[in-house]
């Protein structure tokens, strides 16, 4: 038990109490007392949860609203979707109890089952408008033995004013801003915890098998976390108090949603460390860029952030056109500081800048939209993607990442600073708060001695090709080319799990011209008269040869269709396969940041 400050505290404007009703049916029950109500007391949900930028409703999840004061029935009058209000008489505490369905195994909503519990603010927790400013409490009520499994905790970064020794109990929030933005877990989860730059850092861990590695995940997040310390602060603490991460294994999630103090993070089970194995396999990496880049986002977005970010607007789109800076530059540096805490080298390193270069190349949609209009159309575009995604947007992460990287190898190669000391002029400047494309600008002309707005004009309001391999070249870096796999020489993407299925065709591709399309089923090939049964996109050059014209049977819908495809030679040579280390003295200055 912590102290029990609650009973000298003045009642808090708003009372959380969290319970689940009832794990099969996957429902929390939450009862809201509001201590001193507004005669037409509003209440309302957020539509969305900041980080994720798409409108979710999470009023669709809410059920069975009632409202009382002192034993008696409130009425409730909905004005929205979203929206009720209360005709209170004031001077009386209002009660507000409801449930919430809670079946999203992602990050950004809730989730409960036997095994688990999991919720975020957003989800859960009705705003009193009016009194959102105020400091309120969250109980998290223990649940009773749910299974034959081991008890359960809770963890969160909010900070405790009274719990018992698993975590349930009862949390404080500075306003609701907090609460939103620190979310829960419940469940028999694996913890441990570590310090970082003398602020304490806790690992949680749910779903890991007894082959879990434990101990090897500790010390190489606690790593990072140096790592990305020192990269703002230098020897100096951290703007934070303690830092959660809570991590939920699943069979083959990915995902992560950042928080002032927390991370929500979703990895695959088979990513993790494990027991008695040294080697770091790729999907480790992947899993410690994830922590990286969430880590990362504790200062660029949490803190350091869109201007129009300062105050969050839970009802509706919250526009910016700065997601390839918050998103883009947190990409670039998030494994660019794996390898700098030691953790890759710079093969592996090299390999996933390549991945992130071929991505972009390979996505037409970047000669239609600018990163900074694809930031601002993440609402429609991005979080909505579909088969035309790739035809007509571009993702601010990968692109704002090499626009990260053109920036800092020009400032490298010109000599006078470098993008690590942009980042920390930025957060000193900006007081670690909100910031403008100005702000950016200002700080470059500053530091490199001269105005880099002919450069951000180009690579960010612009569709110009980004200079990576001119300025991968000038630091000592050398292209590597290989054949191009078949699915890039034909501009398509495709599964080909139990048959070939066309997910999307590319603007200008050999398969555009031909006429496929999304959706189609390609059953086979036919090529000087032999027909051949297609299983896998791989087979197509054993079955095609040298042949530049074949023709593709494809199933769409009901119809049976025949399609010419013309085979260029030119499309499947050779295509940029990666990048090499050439030149080490100069390799090394970008690399470790010296
Ligand atoms: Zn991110």
């Amino acid at each position: 038990m912590s102290s029990s400050t609650i009973l000298t505290a003045p009642a808090p404007a708003c009372h959380y109490r969290i319970t689940i009703a009832d794990v099969h049916a996957h429902l929390f029950h939450v009862r809201l007392t509001i201590a001193e109500p507004l005669a037409e007391q509003v209440l309302s949900l957020p539509v969305w949860i900041p980080g994720s930028y798409l409108v979710r409703e999470f009023a669709k999840n809410l059920q069975n609203l009632r409202a009382h004061q002192a034993g008696r029935p409130v009425a409730l009058q909905q004005q929205s979707k979203q929206r009720w209000q209360a005709a209170c008489q004031t001077g009386q505490p209002l009660v507000l109890e409801y449930q919430v369905y809670a079946n999203d195994p992602s990050v950004r909503t809730a989730s409960l089952d036997a095994q688990r519990g999991f919720l975020n603010g957003t989800s859960l927790c009705l705003r009193a408008e009016g009194l959102t400013e105020q400091a309120c409490l969250l109980d998290i009520v223990a649940p009773g033995q749910l299974t034959e499994q081991a008890a359960w905790q809770c963890a969160t970064a909010l900070t405790p004013v009274q719990t018992d020794a698993q975590g349930f109990g009862c949390y404080q929030a500075a306003d609701y801003d907090e609460l939103a933005d620190s979310p829960v877990e419940m469940g028999a989860f694996w913890s441990a915890n570590f310090m970082a730059a003398g602020v304490s850092h806790r690992l949680v861990v749910a779903g890991a098998t007894p082959a879990f590695d434990g101990q090897r995940l500790l010390q190489d997040t606690q790593r990072i976390c140096e790592t990305v310390i020192a990269f703002w602060h230098g020897t100096e603490p951290p703007p934070f108090q303690n830092y959660v991460f809570l991590l939920n294994a699943t069979a083959d999630g990915y995902g992560g949603l950042e928080h002032r103090h927390s991370t929500a993070l979703i990895g695959a089970r088979k990513d993790l460390p494990r027991l008695g194995q040294a080697s770091t396999s790729e999907g480790y990496t992947t899993l410690l860029g994830l922590i990286s880049h969430e880590y990362f986002h504790t200062w660029n977005v949490k803190r350091l952030r869109p201007a129009e970010f300062a105050r969050y607007d839970y009802h509706q789109e919250n526009y910016t056109q700065l997601l390839w800076f918050f998103e883009g530059f947190t990409s670039y540096y998030d494994d660019l500081l794996l390898h700098r805490a030691g953790l890759i080298d710079d093969a592996s390193y090299l390999k996933l800048l390549g991945k992130t270069i071929a991505q972009v190349q390979q996505t037409p949609g970047r000669l239609l939209q600018t990163v900074a209009q694809a930031s601002f159309d993440a609402w429609v575009k991005y979080y909505r993607q579909d088969e035309n995604t790739p035809n007509a947007t571009i993702s601010y992460y990968t692109k704002g990442a090499l626009v990260a990287l053109c920036l800092d190898l020009t400032l490298r190669q010109e000599g006078q600073t470098s993008l690590d000391a942009v980042m920390q002029a930025l957060w000193q400047r900006c007081a670690g708060g909100p910031m403008t494309e100005a702000d950016v600008r200002a700080v470059l002309l500053q530091l490199a001695g001269r105005s880099l707005d002919a450069e951000l004009d180009t690579w960010v309001h612009s569709t110009a090709e980004l200079p990576v391999a001119a300025l991968l070249a000038a630091h000592g870096m050398e292209a590597t080319t290989e054949p191009a796999p078949i699915a890039q020489a034909l501009g398509l993407r495709a599964t080909d799990k139990n048959g070939i299925r066309v997910q999307g065709v590319l603007r200008g591709g050999v398969a555009e011209r031909a006429g496929m399309a999304a959706g189609d089923e390609w059953l086979g090939l036919e090529v000087q008269g032999q027909g051949w049964r297609l299983q896998q996109l791989a087979d197509v050059p054993l079955y095609a040869g040298n042949a530049t014209q074949v023709t593709a049977l494809v199933c769409r819908g009901d119809r049976l269709l025949r399609v010419a495809l013309g085979l260029r030679v030119a499309d499947s040579t050779s295509a940029v396969g990666g990048w090499k280390v050439a030149d080490s003295t100069r390799a090394t200055a970008w690399l470790s940041g010296h």
